[in-house]
Parts: C-alpha cells; structure tokens; sequence
C-alpha cells in the first residue's frame, strides 16, 4: 500500500544521501534495490516486490535464503559465548570443529586451518604465508607470485595487486610489488589452448628464476573474470611445473567450494591438489562473514615453526564457526552438491541456444557458475548492464561482471524458478 510505498521511498532518498556502497559510484544517486526477506531462492524487496535470485548476492548462499537453522545456531552460540579473540593460544570449540571437518572434507594433502572474515582477508593471509614459509626455511629471495589476467582474488593490499582485472586496480597508485600475470586460461570453442597456456608458464618461470618464485594463485574457474571454465587438463599440468620448481600452489575457491561447481572443493573437481586454499562465502552461506584458509603439508613443512605474526581481531569467530558448521550440515543432509551439477547442467542446455545470436558471443558454465558472455564491440558492458536492469524489473537478479551475465543461483533453487530466470534472461538478452 501506500504506507510501504512512502517508506520505501524514504529509505532509498536516505540511502542515497548516507551511504557509499560497495563498487559504487561516488555522489553519484542510484536507484537502490533495498532488500527485507529472503526464503530460499526468492528475496523480497521493501516494496514487496519479489525476485528470483539468479547470483545468490555474490555467490555466498548455496543453502540459500531464511534458514532458521542457522539463525538458531548464531543466536545459541552469541547466548552462549558472543566471542573471544583467538590470538596465540586462545581458542574455542566451534572453531576446533570446524578445522576438523573442513580437514575431514578437504583433499589429505590439507593439514591446518587458518580463519578469516572473508576472502580477501583469505588471499592476503595465503600470500603472506606463502612468502613466509620460503623465507623461513632459508631461501627470502622467493617472493614473487603468479597470478592469472582476469582473475579476482579480493580488494587488500595483496589480493588486489594479484588482481588481473585492469578496470579494479585503477586509480590506487602503486600497490604491492612482486606480483606476475600469466594469460588467462579461457579454452576457447573448439581449439586446445593447454599447450600454449603451459608454455607461457614454462617460459616465465625461465625468465623470472623459479628460485625467486614463492607461489601461483588462482581460481579454479574464474569468477569475476567471466565464469571461466578451464580447459580440462589445464590445473593437472600446471601442478605438475610448480611441483618441478618448487612453486606453492595457491587455489582461490571463495566461489567454487561448498557445491558451487559440484564438489565440496573445486580442486576435486580439475584433479588438482593445491598447498593452500582459500575460501569464504558458501562456507557460511554468508549468513554471517567466514573465511578459511587450508594449509597443505608441503606449506608446513617449510613453516614449521615459523612465527606468524599476521590475523585480525575477528578471526576464528565462533559464531561464524557455527553457522558454517550447520551450514555444511545443511549441504550434506539435502544432497546440494549433486543438485548442483544437475541444475546447472540444465541450466547451461536451456541457456546454451543463445550463442544462435550474432551478439552472444559464448555461453559456459560449470556447476552452478555460469556466465552468458555478449559483444557489442565498445557497448557491450552498457548491453549487460541493460540486460541487468531490465531482468531485475521483471523480477530477476542477475548480475553484469564486464561483459559477462552471471549466473550463480543458490542451490535450493527449484526447476520452476529455474525456468522463469531462463526464460526471463532469453528475452533480455535476445534484444540486449
Ligand atoms: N576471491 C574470489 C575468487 C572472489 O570471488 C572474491 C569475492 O567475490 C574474493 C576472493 C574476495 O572475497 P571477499 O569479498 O569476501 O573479501
């Protein structure tokens, strides 16, 4: 009714006057999208409106919206214990628990666990850990990281400086050296690209020294940088030239764990075994921030004994250490990691007729990540963005990452919902 109108309204002016969002425009009045309730895969707005959730926010709720589980499970542990600092040898339950199952879920080369608020917080923790493990077991001059073009590791000091996205690092002056970009490993329609992409590698690694070399990082598939899938055997024989060299491997799975691509780690998937993981978002389905680093045991093997003199205030949160604990209880108890490769799957045939299109230049995916690319030469972002806006007055949420339509529905999504979003995307992006 009106009431809802006026105060949606209200909100929005206020919004505008009072806030900087993330990944906004300076001053520059939006009309914002101010969400109340979320169940499952639909959230509603401050209008009543409702949407369909085609990207899950930002990927972080598999489990998907409103779970009362995990409201109790937050509101039991805040009763109980709101929180402590884990510094040094402080510690608490919830979070022994969930090393342990994270160590019982991860590939076994996995060994320790280190807890973050999130994933940048995740890659700047990996990084320095990765420097520091060369430097203590004598051999400092190990410092450089490769890093991939396109890949989106997060917005600190180190995460964005491995960041190969040119429009994200803009404007920040000079940001931490030491960091190499390798092309990006897009296996293009039809063609094998594997060779090239590991020559490249070879090459630079010649060229550098791997004896200045600390670690690669990158995403299993790539997320910001367009839903990039890899070709398949890509990750094996990059293993295989870190392994020769020396070289810690760093896999980002903010996105790709906890069911988004199938599996409880994406690195199952690719038949990969990396020396450090990153992750975050599904690992709490977002209900409260959560990040975990794993450490392999070729990490610790060089670190041990080292002092880590590195975290933050909020780390090892039992309260996150909880929600995350129900949450993975969720995945396994309804089978979401199997829906996963079964809805996306669907999803991907049901998107795939759009390539017919002079202007859909690709449509890929993996899982539950997808990613609709377009081209309209120089207005292409300006199409997907279009695309974007006129879905969400439809009532869908999908999101524009460059040239790119991400879709990242939860995984609780039903066929029904499934069908709309698709049938809602074909139209926008027929006439984008
Ligand atoms: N790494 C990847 C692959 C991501 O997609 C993101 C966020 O989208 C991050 C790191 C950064 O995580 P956060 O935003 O939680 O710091």
């Amino acid at each position: 009714g009106r009431e809802h109108d006026d105060r949606a309204r209200r909100l929005a002016e206020l919004d505008v006057r009072t806030v900087i969002h993330p990944h906004s425009v300076i001053g520059a009045p939006e009309e914002p999208l101010i969400l109340e309730r979320g169940d499952g895969a639909m959230v509603w707005d401050v209008t009543g409106k409702a949407y369909i959730d085609g990207t899950c926010g930002l990927w972080q709720c598999p489990v998907g919206h409103g779970r009362p589980e995990l409201a109790e499970a937050a509101a039991e542990q805040i009763a109980k214990l709101e929180f402590y600092s884990s510094f040094g040898d402080y510690s608490n339950e919830p979070s022994i628990r969930l090393a342990e199952r994270l160590l019982e879920l991860a590939p076994p080369t996995m060994r320790r666990v280190f807890f973050t608020n999130g994933g940048s917080e995740g890659n700047e923790t990996a990084i320095k850990l990765a420097r520091l493990a060369h430097h203590h077991a004598g051999r400092p001059e190990r410092s450089v990281i490769l890093a991939r073009t396109g890949g989106y590791h997060g917005m600190g000091g180190g995460s964005l400086a491995a960041t190969g996205i040119d429009r994200l690092r803009a404007g920040y002056g000079p940001l931490m050296p030491g960091i190499e970009f390798l092309a990006k490993p897009h296996a293009v329609r039809g063609a094998d690209v594997t060779d090239a992409l590991i020559a490249e590698i070879e090459e630079r690694i010649e060229r550098i020294g791997a004896d200045r070399i600390a670690a690669f990082v990158g995403e299993p598939v790539l997320g910001v940088g367009g839903m990039v899938p890899p070709p398949p055997d890509y990750w094996p024989r990059v293993q295989e030239i870190l392994r020769r060299h020396g070289i810690l491997l760093i896999l980002d799975e903010v996105v790709t764990a906890f069911g988004r691509i199938g599996h409880w780690f994406g690195c199952e998937r690719y038949d990969v075994e990396p020396d450090i993981i990153v992750t975050a978002k599904g690992l709490s389905s977002g209900y409260i921030p959560m990040g975990a680093v794993l450490v392999g045991e070729r990490v610790l093997d060089l670190a041990g004994g080292a002092a880590f003199l590195h975290g933050f205030t909020y780390n090892g949160h039992p309260v996150g250490a909880a929600v995350a604990l129900a949450n993975i209880d969720i995945l396994e108890r309804e089978g979401l990691l199997a829906r996963a490769d079964r809805l996306g799957r669907r999803l991907l045939d049901a998107l795939k007729p759009l390539e017919r299109l002079d202007h859909v230049l690709e449509v890929r995916g993996v899982g539950m990540m997808l990613g609709v690319e377009l081209d309209r030469g120089p207005d292409t972002a300006a199409a997907a963005a279009g695309v974007q806006a006129r879905a969400r007055a439809d009532g869908v949420i999908v999101r524009a990452s460059g040239n790119t339509i991400v879709l990242s529905p939860p995984l609780v999504i039903d066929e029904q919902q499934l069908d709309a979003l698709t049938r809602v995307l074909t139209e926008h992006v027929a006439t984008a």
